[in-house]
């Protein structure tokens, strides 16, 4: 059976969005196509109309700063995210986790937009975004739109997108201040499975030896990708040290909601795990706003 009839090649955001309204039956954006296309073999998605293809769209491959912000475009593949100097400078939890995703072939293909589009809790990029406070560009018939990250989602795998009239164009994040930095890192299996069993992003801003302040984003913690603010609330203001962490693990470990999954890993192993991430993450992150913030 054909999974798709008709394969468009949309040039700019309108043709795509044409394309989308358009289309005489079902009809998928499609990015990188390692999550779509999958899921379209493997039964999980049934077979569509038409797919429109986005990433030959100039608008989403641009990764510049756009007057005093840094802009990646949604159809940009993970590999060009992670050796790009302008990310590893300003997103530094972004850059590393867009350099864990998948093996070489995927990050070649496989884009930051089809990453949060898919709406997984613990995508890693998208987890990433959350903790630097990054706002989503869409567009729709109607024009653009900006949307902080959290409001992306409705639930597991369920982004808050209309299927048939809105696109991500792209992501847009502060640039980075004196003696901020951001750090990621993750729990994974070593085969298997694509996504991570728990994933950690931090961005925090020095102020001597204090926690000025922090945003913690930890995947899966709940059905849709967020952030922890209790736990950041606990941690701001306090002296970096043995017990500012352990009072931000305490504040992780009660605000986070585990759960078992059964490819991946036990709620109580999670639980335990977040702490060990959260410490490793934060104390990445001190340090690089140490040495970067000057
Ligand atoms: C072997 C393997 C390993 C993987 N490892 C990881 C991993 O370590 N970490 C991780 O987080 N993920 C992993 N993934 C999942 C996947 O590669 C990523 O989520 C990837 O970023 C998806 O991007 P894509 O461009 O391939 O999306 P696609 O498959 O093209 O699209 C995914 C979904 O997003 C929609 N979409 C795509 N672009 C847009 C847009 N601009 N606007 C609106 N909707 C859009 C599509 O319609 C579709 O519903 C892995 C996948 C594979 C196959």
């Amino acid at each position: 059976m054909n999974l798709w009839k008709t394969y468009h090649n949309a040039r700019s955001v309108q043709d795509a969005l044409q394309a989308l309204n358009t289309a005489p039956g079902d009809v998928n954006l499609i990015a990188g196509g390692t999550d779509l296309l999958l899921d379209l073999q493997q039964g999980r998605h049934a077979p569509v109309h038409t797919l429109v293809d986005v990433t030959a769209i100039p608008e989403m491959t641009a990764l510049e700063i756009r007057s005093g912000e840094l802009f990646i475009g949604a159809a940009v593949p993970h590999s060009r995210i992670t050796q790009s100097e302008l990310v590893c400078q300003h997103a530094a939890a972004l850059a590393t986790a867009c350099g864990l995703i998948g093996g070489p072939q995927v990050r070649n293909t496989a884009t930051l937009g089809g990453n949060v589009a898919h709406a997984l809790p613990a995508a890693d990029g998208t987890i990433a975004l959350v903790a630097l406070d990054a706002q989503a560009v869409i567009a729709s018939s109607s024009g653009t739109r900006r949307v902080p990250m959290e409001e992306l989602f409705l639930g597991p795998g369920q982004s808050a997108l209309e299927p048939r009239r809105e696109l991500l164009v792209g992501f847009y994040q502060p640039l980075k201040g004196m003696h901020q930095a951001s750090a990621f890192k993750r729990v994974m299996r070593p085969q298997g499975v694509a996504i991570a069993i728990l994933n950690a992003a931090v961005w925090l801003q020095r102020e001597g030896d204090t926690i000025a302040a922090a945003r913690i984003a930890m995947g899966p913690s709940g059905p849709v990708p967020r952030r922890l603010r209790q736990a950041e609330e606990t941690l701001r203001g306090q002296v970096f040290g043995t017990a500012a962490i352990q009072a931000g693990i305490e504040a992780v470990q009660a605000e986070a909601s585990f759960r078992t999954s059964r490819h991946r890993a036990t709620k109580e192993y999670r639980h335990q795990m977040a702490g060990v991430l959260l410490e490793d993450t934060l104390n990445m992150a001190w340090q690089s706003a140490g040495i970067t913030g000057e």
